[in-house]
């Protein structure tokens, strides 16, 4: 068993290291997955809104995100080992890139944010491949999908808010050549900033 469920809503049993193992396997075999993050306001949110909890459901990796998904692991005698933050999660992920040759897409917030975003991730991590940014506000849906397949990255992080970006993703996964989606919501503001 590689979940848990509370309050009907599921959260990955993976750590780190195999959450990143996972996504490499997904990745060769070209299988698409698309990982959210969790947190007790989430879980809080899906009970007065059942779209809201099929779609968290629907991603293939849901991380443990917040202490309180921990915390409710450990007491009711889980199995979930570590908090897994959005922003870590996705730093962890543009490290392995780096390291295995893959390329990343940054698509969402305002218009500057993104590219800003790059420069500190190409700081941390020279050798990573961005293969593009888009910022979140191009109102043109198809340019929007078009930009992303034309850059052919293997992970595509995704900043429109949540459940905004959560929505995005599910409606899109089919039609984007793309394996890992991972919704960061306000993370590329933050390594902007
Ligand atoms: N955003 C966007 N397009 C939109 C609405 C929001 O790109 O149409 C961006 C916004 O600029 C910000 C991010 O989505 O960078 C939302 O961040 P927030 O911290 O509110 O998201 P949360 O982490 O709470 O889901």
């Amino acid at each position: 068993v590689t979940k848990e469920t509370y309050l009907g809503v599921d959260v990955s049993r993976y750590s780190y290291n195999e959450l990143i193992e996972q996504t490499q396997e997904d990745i060769k075999e070209n299988k698409k997955s698309f990982i959210v993050a969790i947190n007790p306001e989430k879980i809080l949110k899906a009970q007065e809104d059942p779209a809201l909890l099929q779609l968290l459901n629907k991603a293939t990796y849901q991380i443990p995100d917040g202490v309180g998904v921990l915390l409710a692991s450990k007491l009711n005698g889980g199995a979930i080992k570590e908090r897994i933050t959005g922003i870590d999660m996705f730093l962890a992920l543009c490290e392995q890139a780096s390291k295995s040759e893959q390329s990343v897409f940054l698509y969402g917030a305002k218009p500057g944010v993104a590219e800003k975003a790059k420069e500190t991730l190409l700081a941390k991590y020279p050798n990573l491949n961005v293969a593009g940014v888009l910022d979140g506000y191009e109102k043109d849906e198809e340019k929007v999908i078009r930009t992303i397949n034309e850059a052919k990255p293997d992970i595509l992080f995704v900043a429109l808010g949540s459940p905004g970006q959560e929505n995005w993703i599910v409606d899109n996964m089919d039609r984007l050549d793309v394996r890992i989606f991972q919704g960061v919501g306000g993370s590329f503001d933050v390594l902007s900033g």
